[in-house]
């Protein structure tokens, strides 16, 4: 089958808008292409590396870089054919990026002159043959981009098949060890449906701001979806909130993906002024549900524009679950929203799975055209992430009568203390409403007398001063005593975070325990 293959949705658009403005790069006196000029380029793009860079459609090659047209590009060719397009976070250390490299078995890395002295650096521990310079810096490389693509003609446009892997991208190594997904041809298409459905994107001359990461699924969506609806997509390198109040300014932006911290950069920023953004009619944000705050002060500032949360992960490209502006407003504010057409999202018996009657917490399963074909050579994880055709997220929550779906925490994360689960989330959002908790992560510990024990380690805010009891008396007004913690610990460093800036807990365990082990010697 070929008919859901990404050439299919962006060649009509290049027919039918050759000359329109496809890209616009806000940096370094700026960079344009419309749509002909756009696929021209991704086209002796795809046609360089087999010739050039001896890769074929099932090679995986890796970007290291911030955003930029060119990494569109790569995007673009990895969808048309060219390779399979492992996209990596430049914030992740040298030894993560160096495990990725070398479990990917990757040959050929492009990097911007930001990343290209990491790249050079990690080809004598891994297989790294060929670093290509995407940008005119005076760097060490083997290739120029821009070289690549004037030494060839355009390949042929031809089509790819739905099945194809075309993205490797691993997630973010909360829970574990990063594990490489697979995407397939169509679920690239499925998402780019998700999209319009989400933003009428088809129906709409949008510009899009793209400016967050390329290397991850939220960045990944905008890339793909904003081309192939024919809309004007703008990219930044990365967030600034001065520049990018700028760029909304200029450029009449009216759609913006970030995270809820983003937005509250955005709207405490000296430079912004709800004028500023009057063209924008769509925010999307993620990965965590937002304050309600800064809900008000959203729809406040954006009276016109469009809200969405989204739910979803690496696995299953990207988007499980919206919850839409109408929605943001008292109980239902707190919730990830519900699923999208094609999408089918239960609460399901981790142990059993067994489906959960509807209001009780479970583990959440889903099912969608968006799924990965699997973890890159993990069988076994692969055969543990699926339960009869059912995608189980590791994420625990509820569904109410309405269909919404309410996060309540990881299953990784969920403490079982004296037979009665406490969701870690819901004892970090009390301690956190008290002003000197900087910082906080609850985690389950070994007790003999409880099984597991709530423990929480706690960030003071500068100039604060707090004790173990004080937080835990302020846990105690508000939460069943089963879920108040049995100890807290006081800290001022930060607590340990991945490359996506998420807790790991795993390594707070770990610490606890290796604390205890010392002591009882
Ligand atoms: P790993 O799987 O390697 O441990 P990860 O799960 O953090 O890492 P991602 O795929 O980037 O890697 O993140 C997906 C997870 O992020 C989801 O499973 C969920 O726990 C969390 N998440 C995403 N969106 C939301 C949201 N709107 N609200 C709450 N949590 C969210
Ligand atoms: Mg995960």
């Amino acid at each position: 089958m070929q008919e859901a293959n990404f050439p299919r949705l962006l060649i009509p658009v290049v027919e039918r808008q050759p000359d329109r403005l496809a890209v616009i790069g806000a940096y370094d006196g700026g960079y344009r292409a419309t749509y002909a000029e756009h696929l021209d380029r991704v086209l002796r793009l795809k046609a360089a590396f087999g010739r050039e860079l001896s890769l074929a459609k099932d090679d995986r090659f890796a970007v290291l870089a911030g955003n930029s047209h060119r990494y569109l590009e790569l995007w673009h060719a990895a969808l048309f054919g060219a390779g399979v397009i492992n996209p990596l976070n430049p914030r992740l250390a040298a030894a993560e990026l160096e495990f990725i490299l070398r479990d990917s078995r990757t040959r050929v890395i492009f990097a911007d002159s930001e990343h290209a002295p990491v790249a050079e650096r990690l080809r004598s521990t891994t297989g790294i043959e060929k670093v290509v310079l995407l940008d005119d810096g005076d760097l060490p490389h083997d290739m120029r981009y821009e070289d690549l693509l004037s030494a060839h003609a355009p390949a042929a446009a031809d089509e790819p098949d739905e099945d194809d892997v075309v993205v490797l991208m691993y997630t973010g190594g909360t829970t574990g060890t990063p594990k490489g997904v697979l995407l397939q041809q169509r679920a690239q298409v499925s998402t780019i449906y998700h999209m319009d459905f989400m933003y009428r994107y088809f129906s709409h001359d949008d510009v899009c701001l793209l400016n967050t990461p390329m290397f991850h699924v939220a960045g990944c969506l905008g890339t793909m979806g904003t081309p192939a609806a024919g809309n004007v997509a703008l990219i930044q390198r990365s967030f600034d909130p001065a520049s990018t109040i700028a760029a909304v300014e200029e450029h009449e932006v009216t759609l913006l993906g970030l995270v809820p911290t983003m937005l509250s950069m955005l709207l405490t920023h000296p430079d912004f002024t709800p004028e500023k953004f009057r063209t924008v009619r769509g925010v999307a944000y993620g990965g965590s549900p937002m304050p309600e705050a800064l809900i008000r002060r959203v729809l406040e500032v954006f009276p016109g524009a469009e809200l969405f949360q989204v739910y979803g992960m690496t696995e299953m490209a990207a988007v499980l679950t919206c919850l839409r502006t109408a929605d943001h407003r008292g109980e239902r504010a707190r919730s990830a929203g519900r699923a999208l057409p094609g999408v089918r999202v239960e609460v399901r018996d981790p142990e059993s799975g067994r489906p959960v009657p509807r209001g009780g917490v479970g583990e959440v399963v889903a099912r969608s055209g968006s799924a990965m074909l699997g973890y890159w050579e993990r069988p076994e994880e692969t055969g543990r992430a699926f339960r009869d055709g059912w995608y189980r997220t590791g994420d625990m929550g509820y569904l109410d009568d309405d269909g919404y779906l309410f996060l309540t925490d990881r299953l990784k994360d969920m403490i079982i203390s004296g037979g009665e689960n406490v969701y870690s989330t819901e004892v970090e959002n009390v301690l956190a409403s008290h002003p000197a908790v900087q910082q906080v992560a609850v985690i389950g510990v070994p007790s003999e007398a409880w099984g597991e024990a709530v423990h929480a380690v706690v960030v003071v805010r500068d100039g604060h001063e707090v004790t173990e009891e004080e937080l835990i008396g302020h846990a105690r007004e508000r939460l069943a005593g089963y879920k108040v913690p049995k100890s807290v610990e006081l800290r001022t460093e930060p607590l340990p975070m991945s490359a996506a800036l998420k807790v790991l807990k795993r390594e707070l365990r770990e610490e606890y325990r290796a604390r205890e082990k010392s002591t009882r010697k």
